[in-house]
């Protein structure tokens, strides 16, 4: 007996008293002495002496087990169980047949008409006990089966309408959607949209992986992603470069989540392409500069002009009004001049002009640059400056570290100290995404730090993304325009080297900067 099936056993001897037991009997005797032997132990008995009336009360209120008298007169026992076995009602009730001494008991019609078993007189009381509960703890688990299996239908039939609503969505999607394998990154599905999207053929594709199709997309920027998969459910819109079957390229947005694709483990991968919307983007954007550029440099030369008195003497009031004006056109400027640069350092128009320069004077230039900014926010700057030679453009590099000291600045309070060191390392740590390091041979890195308010947690990566600013009031409180850290990741990514932050909030924030050394230097 295995184990389930003797707990069977005992949960149902427990609850036997509930059991509702139907006697046919028609002998007095008979029935007396099996409805006493039962009520003693606690089962619920109603007990009736002819086959009719036993029938009837059956349908009205099946019970749980019938003990069948065989010889009757009018209906016979196998005649009402054949009755029985024919009603939806009271098909599925046990029935054991009960014969007397000295009747002849045909055992084979008794199971053929659907008899469970059959007790003989005289009765042992134990065995037709056992016998009782056996059948009582059979159908108690044939019940279980039924609704189980039930349960499991329902369940396999949501199953497949999911699918087939899954299906549907997949087949008509505008968007192209591609699930590829979490082991080998290989395609496994992919929709008509991708296809259209990326000019290939379904048989070009399933099977292949990305890299393999040279589909241009960043793998460690991917597998990046897929990391980050383990902590967070969904990585949602990430950006992407995307080469399509006939070499053109694309910008596309990827939100990828984890799947079960046939007992696979895969990556679900929701495509949104946004070439269009960035080419007109930048369109508008350099437009509008553009446009914008000339009448900002004849406004600061027409406030310039004002406050030299040469146009009359102002007011107090007019000066102070003045100040604010020439204020906000200079970083309207700067705004417009910072979303030229970026816009055409993306477009490959600002090419780096490398040269062999020393990376500790140019730390201490940057120091230099920003020392009356420090000064009047009473922010005390310590650079340990060192002195090795990269291969880089060094107004760009001096643009970078500039901009890392502003930002030190602007957001510590009076009082506090920046700090700006470098070092050569073997070692370069992506902790800022809490990634396994990866080895870079012989770089140099950078680190500006400060004991400021500190970013948010979720803010560490977006902030390199432009006009993204912690705060929206930033760039007015603080004078920014939310550009600053997209370029200086532009310029340092064009120099084969990578930027990040480490931060704690309300403790300050490092940010790093790793140029490569050995493979900077031209060949
Ligand atoms: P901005 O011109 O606004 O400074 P950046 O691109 O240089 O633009 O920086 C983007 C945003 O990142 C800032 O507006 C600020 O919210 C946040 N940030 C940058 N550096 C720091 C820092 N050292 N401490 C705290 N927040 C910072």
């Amino acid at each position: 007996m295995t184990n389930s099936y003797s707990d069977a056993i005992l949960y149902s001897s427990i609850n036997s008293h509930k059991a509702d037991i139907l006697v046919i009997d028609d002998t007095p005797e008979n029935l007396h002495l099996l409805a006493n032997m039962l009520t003693e132990r606690s089962y619920k008995v109603r007990s009736v002496t002819k086959g009719m009336t036993g029938l009837r009360g059956a349908q009205a209120a099946p019970p749980d087990l019938i003990l069948l008298d065989v010889n009757m007169p009018q209906m016979n026992g196998y005649e009402v169980c054949q009755h029985l076995k024919a009603d939806d009602r009271t098909c599925e009730i046990p029935v054991i047949f009960i014969s007397a001494l000295g009747d002849v008991l045909d055992k084979v019609k008794a199971f053929q008409v659907g008899g469970v078993d059959y007790i003989t007189k005289p009765f042992q009381v134990e065995e037709v006990f056992a016998r009782i509960e056996t059948h009582l703890t059979l159908r108690r688990l044939q019940k279980q089966l039924q609704t189980q299996n039930e349960q499991l239908q329902q369940e396999i039939r949501e199953r497949q309408q999911a699918e087939e609503k899954f299906k549907k969505i997949f087949l008509a999607s505008p968007n192209p959607i591609t699930i590829t394998t979490l082991s080998e990154n290989r395609f496994v599905e992919v929709n008509p949209g991708f296809l259209q999207m990326s000019g290939y053929t379904r048989a070009d594709i399933i099977g292949r992986t990305p890299n393999e199709l040279e589909l241009g997309i960043a793998q460690d920027v991917y597998d990046k992603a897929i990391q980050q998969l383990q902590n967070v459910s969904l990585v949602h819109n990430q950006e992407f470069e995307f080469r399509t079957k006939t070499g053109d390229c694309k910008t596309v947005l990827l939100s990828i989540e984890l799947i079960d694709f046939g007992d696979v483990p895969c990556a679900l991968n929701i495509i949104n392409d946004i070439t269009e919307r960035k080419r007109l983007e930048n369109e508008f954007i350099s437009l509008v500069s553009h446009e914008l550029r000339t009448p900002m440099n004849s406004l600061i030369g027409a406030l310039d002009l004002l406050s030299t008195g040469q146009l009359g003497s102002l007011t107090d009031k007019g000066k102070q009004i003045l100040e604010i004006a020439t204020t906000n056109t200079e970083r309207l400027i700067r705004l417009v001049n910072d979303i030229l640069d970026l816009e055409r350092m993306k477009s490959g128009k600002i090419t780096m002009r490398k040269t062999n320069c020393n990376i500790g004077q140019l730390m201490i230039q940057a120091t230099e640059v920003m020392q009356s900014m420090a000064e009047s926010a009473k922010i005390q700057l310590d650079v340990q400056p060192y002195s090795t030679d990269v291969w880089a453009d060094p107004d760009r590099i001096l643009q970078t570290l500039t901009n890392l000291l502003s930002n030190a600045i602007k957001f510590s309070e009076p009082g506090q100290t920046v700090w700006m060191t470098a070092k050569r390392t073997m070692l370069l740590l992506n902790s800022s995404e809490n990634l396994s390091s990866v080895e870079q041979p012989d770089c140099l890195l950078i680190e500006v730090t400060d004991r400021g308010r500190g970013i948010p947690a979720d803010k560490l990566q977006s902030i390199f993304e432009r006009f993204q600013q912690v705060d929206a009031s930033d760039s007015r409180k603080k004078g920014g325009t939310g550009l600053g850290l997209a370029i200086c990741r532009n310029i340092i990514e064009q120099h084969g080297g990578q930027i990040w932050v480490e931060s704690t909030l309300g403790q300050g924030s490092t940010f790093y900067v790793s140029l490569p050394l050995q493979s900077s230097l031209p060949t």
